[in-house]
C-alpha cells in the first residue's frame, strides 16, 4: 500500500483540531483533518466521501468562551452562526466562609467577560465553516512512527507521510496512545446538566467553592449550565437521583441566592485529571488542546488555551517551509510555554486552594476574595489573565 503525501495531518476533529484546520487556511500547506468519530454534529461534511455524517449523540458539556476566543473564532468565520449566551458578571464565593467578589465586564472595558456555548454547537460551527482542508470522518489515527501515520478508516487502513503530525485527539490515554509525561488524578467528577432557576440569570455566572469542590452556574440560554465538582461516588449518586431529589440537593449546595431550582436536563459526569506533556515521543509531531494539556474545568480554561495553541501553530506555519522540522517544533514549544504553564498552574492551584475544608485555608480564601473585591486593579488583572491568557492579545 502506497503512503499518501500531505504537509500537515491533524489527528482529531474536536473543537481544537477543527479550529487548527481553519486557522491553516492560506498557509500554503496541504492539510488533512482525521476525526475518529463517523458521527459528528450535523452540518459537517466529509470532503473525501462527500457524505453527510450521521448526527452525533450529544455532548452535554457547555463551554465558556473567553473574549479572546471570540476574537479568534470571528477570524476563523466560526462565530456568527454560533448560539452563545454572554457572561457580563462573575460572582465568586465560598460555602461556609466569608469573602466574595464580583468581576464585571466593565473591569476590563469589554461588552462581556465571556460567552457560553454548547460543546456540540461549537464543534459544528468550526466544522461547518468554509475550509479547503481534506476532512476524513470515521478515521482514527492508530499509529505514528515519526514519519508514517496510519489511519483506520471505514474503507480500511490508509497511510500518510506528513511533514507534521498534530495530535489533537483530546485525552489521549483513552486511545492507547503513549501516556502523557505528567498525570494527576483529582479523584473528582464534574457533573454537568442544564438547570433552570425561578430568577432570570441576567448574564451573571456563579462560581461557588464548596468543600467537595467548585460548583459553577454559567448563564446558558434561558437557564444555566451547571458544572458541579464532587467526589466520584457523590457524582454517581447525584446522576442517579430523580429530578426533584436532584434539584433539592443542588439547592442545598448552592443556597437560595437565585430562588428555587425548578428544572434540570439530562445529567452526565466527567472524571477529572490534570495531564500534560511537553515532549513528543516521535519526531515531526506536536500536540495541541487537551492532547497537550487536560485541565480541571474549574476556571473554564481548557478550550480557550487549546484554541490559542491552534492559533499560534498556524501563525508559525505560515512562515515555515517545512512545518515539521526541529526548528519549527522548538519555535512552537517556546511560543506556547508561558501561556500553557500559567494555565496549568492557575487551574491546579485553584483546585488545591478551594477543594479543601481546612479552616485556616478557608480564612485565607475569604481574605483573598475580599481583597479582590476591594482592589479593582487586582480584579482587572485576574479577569484579563482568564480572558487573554499569559501572553496578552491574540
Ligand atoms: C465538564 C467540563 C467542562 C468544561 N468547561 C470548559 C469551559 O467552560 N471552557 C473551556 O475553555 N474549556 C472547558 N472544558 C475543557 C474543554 O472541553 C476541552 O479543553 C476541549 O474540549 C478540548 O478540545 P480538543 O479538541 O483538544 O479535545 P476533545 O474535545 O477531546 O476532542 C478530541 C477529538 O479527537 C477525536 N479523536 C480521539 N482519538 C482520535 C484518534 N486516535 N484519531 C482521530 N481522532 C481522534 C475525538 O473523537 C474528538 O472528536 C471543560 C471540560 C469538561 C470536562
Amino acid at each position: 500500500m502506497e503512503s499518501e503525501a500531505v504537509d500537515i495531518l491533524i489527528a482529531g476533529g474536536g473543537p481544537v483540531g477543527a479550529a487548527l484546520a481553519l486557522a491553516l487556511e492560506g498557509s500554503g500547506h496541504t492539510v488533512l483533518l482525521a476525526e475518529a468519530r463517523s458521527a459528528v454534529p450535523t452540518g459537517a461534511r466529509s470532503a473525501d466521501s462527500g457524505a453527510a455524517p450521521i448526527a452525533a449523540a450529544g455532548d452535554a458539556r457547555a463551554i465558556a468562551l473567553s473574549h479572546a476566543s471570540r476574537q479568534i473564532l470571528e477570524r476563523l468565520h466560526a462565530w456568527s452562526g454560533l448560539a452563545v449566551t454572554p457572561i457580563t458578571t462573575i460572582h465568586i464565593s465560598q460555602q461556609g466562609g466569608f469573602g466574595r467578589t464580583l468581576i464585571r465586564a466593565a473591569d476590563c472595558d469589554l461588552p462581556a467577560l465571556g460567552y457560553v456555548a454548547n460543546y456540540d454547537d461549537l464543534q459544528q460551527s468550526l466544522l461547518a465553516a468554509p475550509c479547503s482542508a481534506r476532512r476524513l470522518f470515521g478515521a482514527r489515527l492508530s499509529a505514528f512512527d515519526g514519519s508514517t501515520a496510519t489511519l483506520q478508516t471505514q474503507e480500511g487502513e490508509r497511510t500518510f507521510t506528513p511533514r507534521l503530525t498534530v495530535f489533537a485527539d483530546g485525552a489521549r490515554i483513552a486511545d492507547g496512545n503513549p501516556a502523557p509525561a505528567y498525570s494527576k488524578d483529582y479523584r473528582q467528577t464534574a457533573l454537568v446538566a442544564w438547570v433552570k432557576t425561578a430568577q432570570a440569570h441576567g448574564g451573571r455566572a456563579w462560581e461557588r467553592f464548596t468543600p467537595g469542590g467548585p460548583l459553577a452556574l454559567l448563564p446558558h440560554s434561558a437557564g444555566y449550565a451547571l458544572v458541579w465538582t464532587t467526589d466520584p461516588q457523590q457524582g454517581a449518586r447525584l446522576c442517579a437521583l430523580d429530578t426533584p431529589a436532584f434539584l433539592l440537593e443542588l439547592q442545598a449546595a448552592f443556597g437560595d441566592r437565585l430562588g428555587a431550582f425548578v428544572a434540570a436536563g439530562a445529567r452526565s459526569a466527567f472524571p477529572l485529571a490534570l495531564r500534560y506533556r511537553r515532549e513528543e515521543a516521535q519526531a515531526r509531531s506536536l500536540s495541541v488542546g487537551n492532547a497537550a494539556q487536560t485541565l480541571h474545568p474549574v476556571a473554564g480554561q481548557g478550550f480557550n488555551l487549546g484554541l490559542r495553541d491552534a492559533w499560534e501553530l498556524a501563525r508559525l506555519a505560515r512562515d515555515a517551509n517545512d512545518p515539521g522540522n526541529e526548528s519549527f517544533i522548538s519555535a512552537f514549544r517556546r511560543a506556547r510555554a508561558l501561556d500553557r504553564r500559567a494555565g496549568i498552574q492557575f487551574t491546579d492551584s485553584l483546585v488545591g486552594l478551594f477543594s479543601n475544608s481546612n479552616p485556616l485555608l478557608r480564612l485565607g480564601r475569604g481574605a483573598g476574595l475580599l481583597a479582590l473585591d476591594l482592589l479593582p486593579l487586582a480584579r482587572g488583572f485576574v479577569a484579563r489573565r482568564m480572558i487573554y491568557g499569559a501572553r496578552g492579545l491574540p
